[in-house]
């Protein structure tokens, strides 16, 4: 294929075309674009998940739903190869957190632990983190046994055919419970108020479908094993009586939400009512000319490693876009 045709103009004296922040798959398919334009991005790739740059597939196992990948890929693989394609195409990347950002006027100004850099565009890519329950033996299940994500984990072999817990009462709990019911025997909606937060036609559908239960005034304590090891159970409270038992469950999803990386941007651009960066229908445009968004950081409804590289791409192109018209 052939690389991005326009030619931009080599940054000027100390001023970067682009900043990209953040390395998962938003980051490094923005970082991509940008460097087969020949934008010479500067990428801060981040170290929060785990010490390691790549964003939240390097938390999980199997990615088995991208592109390309028909015997699945796992995650930290998938991005090592991101990553080396950013690199091969000459993205300067940093594993360094961003501390600061000033986007209030052109040149913008990006600092981080090491550098302060100045640039012409920000591509803002730094995730959202799904939001968790702080069980004891949490960490020792998740990614075996514990997801945060239905369709991407609901077709595994770990969990098809069994018993299944979604824990959370809105419109994403409601969801994932439904969605898992097409590969599971049945699924425990576990609800910490009386009712329901989830939208009237979303609670009529879980009502409806006989393979979900709903257990209100429920929350989860811990996770139970079996003899070899295995998530077998979740240990349920009853937040009236207090009453304890053990709900037997080959695996729990998370449906309590996420939480947009957004904290560097408060006050700088505009971001919706949950923190997530307001971006124009369509686009990767924010309220500052200039700065753009892509990934899960503006994206709230899809959350896909496919989706937030599709809009890296929408970014890094836009960028060109812009740099071009400034000309
Ligand atoms: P992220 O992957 O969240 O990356 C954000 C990056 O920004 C990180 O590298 C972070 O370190 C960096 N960052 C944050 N703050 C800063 C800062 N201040 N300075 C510098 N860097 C910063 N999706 C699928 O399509 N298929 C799957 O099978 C799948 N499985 C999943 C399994 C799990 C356990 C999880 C949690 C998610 C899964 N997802 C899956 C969802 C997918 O991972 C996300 O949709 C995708 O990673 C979003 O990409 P992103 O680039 O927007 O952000």
């Amino acid at each position: 294929a052939a690389a991005s045709s326009s030619s931009v103009a080599a940054p000027g004296k100390g001023v970067e075309n682009v900043v990209i922040i953040g390395s998962g798959p938003a980051g490094y398919t923005a970082a991509i674009y940008a460097a087969r334009a020949n934008l010479k991005p500067v990428v801060f790739e981040g170290y929060q998940v785990g010490g390691v740059p790549g964003g939240q597939l390097m938390t999980t196992t199997e990615v088995e739903n991208f592109p390309g990948f028909p015997d699945g890929i796992s995650g930290p693989d998938l991005m090592d190869r991101m990553r080396r394609q950013a690199e091969r195409w000459g993205a300067e990347l940093h594993q360094e957190d961003v501390e600061a950002i000033d986007v209030k006027s052109s040149p913008f100004t990006v600092q981080s632990s090491e550098r302060k850099v100045k640039s012409h565009t920000v591509i803002f890519a730094t995730g959202a983190t799904a939001k968790r329950l702080r069980l004891p033996r949490e960490d020792e299940f998740w990614s075996r046994g514990i997801s945060a994500c239905a369709i991407c984990d609901g077709a595994s072999p770990l969990f098809k055919g069994q018993v299944l817990a979604v824990i959370g009462g809105g419109d994403t709990a409601t969801e994932e419970a439904l969605y898992l019911t097409k590969y599971a025997r049945h699924v425990h909606l576990l609800v910490r108020r009386d009712q329901l937060r989830a939208s009237k036609a979303m609670q009529d559908r879980v009502y409806d479908n006989p393979n979900v239960t709903v257990h209100f005034n429920t929350e989860a304590v811990d996770l139970v094993s079996n003899t070899k090891g295995q998530m077998s159970g979740i240990l349920i409270r009853k937040v009236d009586t207090g009453e304890e038992s053990v709900l037997e469950a080959k695996g729990l999803f998370y449906g309590i939400g996420h939480s947009p990386n957004t904290q560097l941007l408060k006050g700088q651009v505009e971001l919706d009512h949950s923190g997530y960066v307001l971006v124009e229908e369509g686009t990767a445009k924010t309220s500052v000319d200039g700065v753009f968004a892509a990934g899960d950081v503006q994206d709230h409804e899809w959350r896909q490693a496919i989706t937030a590289a599709g809009s890296g791409c929408i970014a890094a192109l836009s960028v060109e876009r812009y740099l071009v018209s400034k000309d």
